[in-house]
């Protein structure tokens, strides 16, 4: 491919929602102009002016700007329709269109059988049936995408053309198109379906596919998504899976793009965030969680352990509605009854309770840390038939849960005066 210069687009009609297999369908293109120093078009396809959705074109370029799937020209192709205007005389004047109705056709002159070939299908073919006169200008005086995509990706020098496989049945017309215009068509590039869950199925709505906004509001990050999508029909070899956008770029791999459907799956997506959340530097990890909090609740020290009950920013928001945050800022209630543990007395957690709070007293406030109130506490718990007897109450006394984070972790974040509070008023 070095010696042709590599021009793909995304060629969206405006119909609001921006699903995932569309967005997979511009990653493709945008990966293969990046990866051969191409070019990459953004077009907006709005010819049906009945199915426009108001918006949808600034959603587009939200959506595509959030991923960072930057194009270098952008078009409207009713701002076009000159152009369309002049392809379309040209076929008149060759015999290939006539008007009927108030609309331009195409004639079909020969019905042949068609055979050409897609770079991810490789050789297709239709017979003759595939070929019937269709429409190129509509009565509106709007052209049919049929029509005005073949001569924008001509005008536009498209050597590529990434698309699903809906388009693959109209692809015999389109063809001909070509040929009646004497001009050599673009490769074909099509995407494989994406399959729900189960698999059986394209991904719909009813599956849970969303808007790629959406994801953007739940807090997946933006390379999750590139990544993900990426992998749903393509995979560069090997067992690796987690790949930045430029390491994408770098990988990606025509031939290596699948033609069989691809299952989503939100496990794997999730998993996959977290891949990439690992990867931020601490303060950006920090930045994204207090977003989902309020300000006095941004504490740095809540962080990792925040961070490792997450996969995706919004879980945090979940977390503070549980309110399985709130023991850190508010005290919790502890009904003595609770601080027993299992087989043991209310005599023996109390006792074992003042054991700790002397141990913790014995650590200065500065290096009050996790790791040193497990080596005070741990000393104790080493010594009692089940270490559960004394980490069991501080525990429930520190967090008023039965099921909370780490109980060291809890008193370093807590610090020393308030952990020694709450232990003393547990007995
Ligand atoms: N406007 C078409 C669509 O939204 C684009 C198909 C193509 O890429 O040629 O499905």
């Amino acid at each position: 491919m070095s010696d042709i210069k590599v021009v793909t687009r995304f060629a969206p009609s405006p119909t609001g929602f921006m699903h995932v297999g569309g967005v997979r369908t511009a990653l493709y293109a945008w990966l293969l102009a990046r990866k051969n120093q191409g070019t990459f078009i953004l077009r907006i396809e709005d010819t049906d002016k009945e199915r426009e959705v108001e918006g949808s074109i600034e959603h587009i370029k939200e959506s595509l700007k959030w991923l960072g799937l930057n194009w270098d020209d952008f078009c409207i192709q009713s701002e076009r329709l000159d152009i369309y205007k002049k392809y379309a005389d040209r076929l008149l004047e060759k015999g290939f269109a006539y008007s009927d109705g108030g609309a331009l056709r195409f004639k079909i002159i020969e019905k042949k059988r068609t055979q050409w070939h897609d770079l991810v299908w490789g050789d297709l073919s239709a017979g003759e049936e595939a070929l019937e006169d269709f429409i190129l200008i509509k009565s509106d005086g709007y052209p049919t995408y049929n029509f005005a995509h073949i001569v924008d990706d001509i005008e536009m020098g498209v050597t590529h053309v990434v698309r699903g496989q809906e388009f693959i049945s109209s692809t015999p017309k389109f063809l001909s198109v070509y040929e009646a215009l004497g001009i050599t068509p673009p490769f074909f590039v099509t995407t494989p379906p994406i399959l729900g869950e189960k698999g059986t199925k394209k991904l719909s709505k009813r599956d849970g596919a969303k808007d790629i906004l959406d994801y953007k509001k739940e807090g997946y990050l933006p390379e999750t998504m590139i990544n993900y999508l990426a992998f749903l029909g393509f995979n560069p070899g090997g067992e690796r899976e987690v790949y930045t956008p430029e390491e994408l770029i770098k990988v990606f791999d025509l031939s290596k793009i699948q033609r069989s459907g691809a299952k989503w799956s939100d496990d794997k997506l999730n998993w996959m965030n977290k891949e990439h959340m690992k990867l931020l530097p601490l303060k950006e990890i920090e930045k994204n969680i207090f977003e989902f909090l309020s300000e006095d609740m941004r504490n740095p020290k809540l962080v990792p352990i925040i961070f490792e009950r997450i996969s995706k920013w919004g879980e945090v928001k979940d977390m503070v509605e549980r309110g399985e945050l709130d023991f850190f800022f508010n005290l919790p209630s502890v009904p003595k009854e609770k601080l027993v543990y299992k087989n043991s007395t209310p005599e023996k957690t109390t006792s074992n309770l003042k054991l700790a709070v002397q141990a913790l007293q014995n650590i200065d406030e500065d290096n009050f840390t996790a790791e040193n109130v497990k080596s005070a506490l741990m000393l104790i718990a080493e010594t009692l038939p089940k270490r559960g007897e004394l980490l069991h109450p501080v525990r429930y006394a520190l967090s008023g849960l039965d099921n909370s984070p780490d109980p060291f972790i809890i008193a370093y974040i807590l610090g020393k005066n308030e952990t020694l509070s709450r232990l003393q008023k547990a007995f």
